[in-house]
């Protein structure tokens, strides 16, 4: 045997292991990545050119944009077009420090306020919270506008104060930045089908691979049952993880192959352009 036959068969076992099917798509899957910030305190850790060309070569041509403070997301809405769809979220921070007061801090529901007269928004977030504290009555207000100006909810945030996010008004659309972290899978499943305006975004989220890469068997069961309600994100909020982005995207690609091809192009953009009504660029 050659060594480029040695090599080729080498290929064709990796792809076996990696769940690749025949009907599996040539082109690589397009990724909508549902939780980028682009920070700006006082700078960006990459330009925008850099920022772009990052999405470029991993094929992710569409994204849920937000930004400490929000300049970030006004930047990336003037470069949004044939090849990036830009889905501008409010970030309801200044600076870091308000990720601990936003929730009752009368000067955050004003800027909420403002950046909305914009007019291009689609959501709020991301917002952190935990248990109690979402029942306060700030975060009543921001929920309740949320649902009358048809915004989603971006939220990191725990299992009670998800629960009391949807207690405010039952028709809350909220995306669950992380997925609970660790909620167990049979719990999410619950979850999910408790809330209909619920979707689930998986950065960081633990337990999805067993060893080696392989799709957990709890996993596989849920996105066969739920393939319709989870997004993707990288969650850029330090400069560590745009220097993982590619890493990121790598592994949910690993992943994404060992599942069927339309369970796969909905988690990696299709239920991005289902909830907003649009379409990832070319
Ligand atoms: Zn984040």
């Amino acid at each position: 045997m050659t060594l480029s036959r040695l090599v080729l068969c080498a290929a064709l076992g990796l792809a076996v292991l990696g769940g690749a099917s025949a009907q599996e798509p040539k082109q690589e899957l397009k990724i909508f990545d549902a939780h980028l910030h682009y920070n700006q305190e006082p700078t960006p850790f990459y330009d925008r050119d850099k920022v772009l060309e990052v999405f470029r070569r991993n094929n992710v041509t569409g994204i849920l944009a937000t930004s400490r403070p929000n300049k970030g997301t006004h930047q990336l809405m003037e470069v949004r077009g044939q090849n990036l769809w830009v889905v501008p979220f409010i970030r309801p921070y200044r600076q870091r420090s308000d990720i601990q007061t936003w929730f009752d801090d009368p000067a955050i529901w004003d800027l909420i306020q403002d950046e909305y007269k914009r007019g291009y928004y689609r959501g709020i977030g991301e917002g952190h919270i935990y248990g109690k504290a979402a029942a306060g009555e700030q975060v009543k207000r921001i929920v309740n506008f949320a649902v009358e100006k048809g915004l989603w909810l971006h939220m990191h945030c725990d299992e009670e104060a998800l629960v009391l996010l949807f207690s405010h008004n039952p028709k809350a659309r909220i995306i669950w930045a992380h997925t609970g972290f660790s909620t167990a899978p049979s719990r999410v499943a619950e979850l999910l089908a408790q809330y209909p305006g619920l979707m689930g975004e998986l950065s960081y989220r633990g337990g999805i691979t067993a060893g080696g890469g392989r799709l957990s068997d709890e996993w596989r069961a849920l996105f066969a049952k739920f393939s319709d309600r989870f997004l993707l994100g990288s969650d850029t909020w330090i400069s560590e993880r745009w220097f993982a982005y590619d890493t990121i995207m790598k592994t949910y690609r690993e992943w994404l192959a060992q599942l069927p091809v339309d369970q796969a192009r909905r988690i990696a953009h299709g239920n991005a352009e289902r909830i907003f009504d649009g379409k990832v660029g070319e």
